[in-house]
């Protein structure tokens, strides 16, 4: 049994649990406060006015920014939390218990996110519908992505064939998802069906004018207004408000921009399927940390930013395309494809104007205006990005601030001998309570324990020294006195001084 096992058997079963219960107890509270508070200043009047150009512009301002401080809020609480509460008597590790409260904190940001957007969306679609939206997202749009953060935490840090075999999974997995795997998953947990009937027909119809070939027409399960082309596998997806809120003429037209996807070129297609695998180094993450430390993981990083602003440009650039052929070539009414993609925005709450520059699709504005059509309301102002930039960076502040005052407040605050035991995360604080100890062979635990963790502290091999002579055992006192050094540089005057008096003490002693 390890010196901390040992330690561990002093305490009630309960207490593993608790360090763990205060953790998600923590991210809960600090997504639900902060995040609450950030939405509170981010939401503004504005956002549920018309016209509707400005009403998006004030809503997506909060519904974005209170997504961005959910990340830096949720970032900072646990990673703090993680290594302040997955102390030595813990149930959890560090990355267990910064996965929970991870996800405590995420749970604890959806309340106020949900308020937010209902009211600047103007309609509540409800709980099922929520989740079914969130389901068809994760999993038939975005599983690859979902499956290589998973198999991130699971794989293996050594190289070898396990490992190699994680990263095929990856890689296999976005291949399959480009050729249409999610659909499939999708329909098989009903979030997904085939496109009705008179859909279908339309999308043939426009596929045989366009010279495209389709091969699968979906209805999907959404939330928001939206269709989607799936290029290697050359299939169509509509989400239901798209389908319900499109006239035929406007469905035509939106089914051309999509079709325009499936007609890419071949380069392009297998260049969006290569992105879709810009995770993958991070399911050899752990190895690569290994080997090249974090900064070599950090380059790693941001080599993946780069390629995905890098692929923007040439998405960008195919969503113009796309456009065009959604307008284009006088075959089509610009005026219809300009009115669906207002009742779209519309719909959806998007803002005419971004306010991120680097969007892959252009402005509802411009594309507006590249259909031949001119909106009936002014050119809304954007929204400055600096409010929702300054509410994630206190944000994060709050989720550093938040976990370290409560661990400080439960250590030092206290009048609980056990307290600092239950949350520390460091093996001084098993030497303090071995100091606290009155029982020395108890102490001796503590202390045997404080040093399998830390076997360079030296106060604590001293105070170790000394409690085997209160208890009387020289010949282990004197043993151990010979494995203390003389003190390093670092250690402070008074630790010195304490380990100089175990040794003569040690030395001195008679049984
Ligand atoms: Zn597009």
């Amino acid at each position: 049994m390890s010196a901390v096992d040992a330690v561990r058997a002093l305490y009630p079963a309960w207490v593993p649990f608790v360090a763990p219960a205060l953790s998600a107890a923590m991210g809960w509270v600090c997504g639900r406060t902060l995040v609450g508070a950030a939405l509170w200043w981010l939401a503004d009047a504005r956002m549920e006015t018309t016209p509707w150009p400005e009403r998006a512009a004030y809503g997506y301002e909060a519904r974005a920014g209170g997504l961005w401080v959910t990340v830096t809020v949720s970032a900072a609480v646990s990673v703090v939390t993680a290594a302040y509460f997955s102390g030595p008597l813990s149930g959890l590790g560090f990355g267990q218990t910064l996965g929970l409260t991870l996800a405590a904190s995420v749970v604890g940001a959806s309340g106020p996110l949900r308020r937010v957007s209902v009211r600047a969306l103007g309609r509540d679609p409800g709980r099922r519908e929520r989740w079914r939206s969130a389901a068809s997202r994760w999993i038939a749009l975005m599983g690859h992505i979902v499956a290589m953060l998973v198999l991130a935490a699971f794989a293996p840090a050594e190289a070898g064939a396990p490992l190699l075999g994680f990263v095929a999974a990856g890689a296999l997995t976005a291949v399959a998802w480009n050729f249409g795997m999610g659909a499939r998953l999708g329909r098989l947990l009903g979030l997904l069906g085939p496109a009705p009937p008179a859909v279908q027909a339309l999308v043939h119809r426009e596929a045989e004018r366009a010279g495209v070939a389709v091969r699968g027409i979906w209805r999907m399960s959404s939330v928001v207004a939206n269709a989607f082309a799936l290029p290697m596998a050359k299939e169509l997806a509509f989400t239901d408000p798209i389908l319900d809120l499109l006239d035929e003429d406007e469905l035509t037209a939106v089914t051309a921009h999509e079709l325009g996807h499936l007609a890419e070129p071949a380069s392009v297609r297998y260049g969006r399927m290569f992105v879709s695998m810009a995770l993958l180094p991070l399911v050899a993450a752990r190895w690569l940390i290994a080997q090249v430390g974090p900064i070599g993981f950090l380059v790693v990083l941001l080599v993946i930013n780069a390629v995905l602003i890098l692929a923007r440009r040439t998405w960008r650039r195919m969503e113009e395309r796309a456009d065009h052929a959604a307008h284009g070539a006088d075959v089509h009414d610009g005026a219809a494809y300009g009115r669906a993609l207002e009742v779209i925005y519309r719909y959806n709450g998007m803002p005419a104007t971004m306010p991120d520059r680097r969007a892959t699709h252009p402005d509802l504005w411009d594309r507006l205006h590249a259909s031949g059509v001119t909106p009936d309301w002014p050119r809304p102002e954007t929204r400055p990005k600096w409010r929702s930039r300054l509410a994630g960076v206190l944000g994060l502040l709050g989720g550093m601030l938040v976990p370290g005052v409560l661990w400080h407040a439960l250590v030092y605050g206290t009048t609980w001998p056990q307290a600092h035991l239950l949350y520390g995360s460091e093996a001084w604080m098993l030497a303090v309570q071995g100091d606290n100890e009155p029982d020395p062979e108890r102490a001796l635990l503590y202390f045997d324990a404080a040093l399998e963790l830390d076997p360079e502290d030296w106060w604590t091999a001293a105070a170790r020294v000394e409690t085997l002579l209160d208890l009387g055992r020289c010949v282990d006192a004197r043993q151990s006195a010979e494995w203390l050094p003389d003190a390093p540089g670092w250690v402070d005057d008074a630790t010195r001084q304490f380990i100089e008096d175990v040794r003569a003490e040690a030395r001195a002693c008679r049984q």
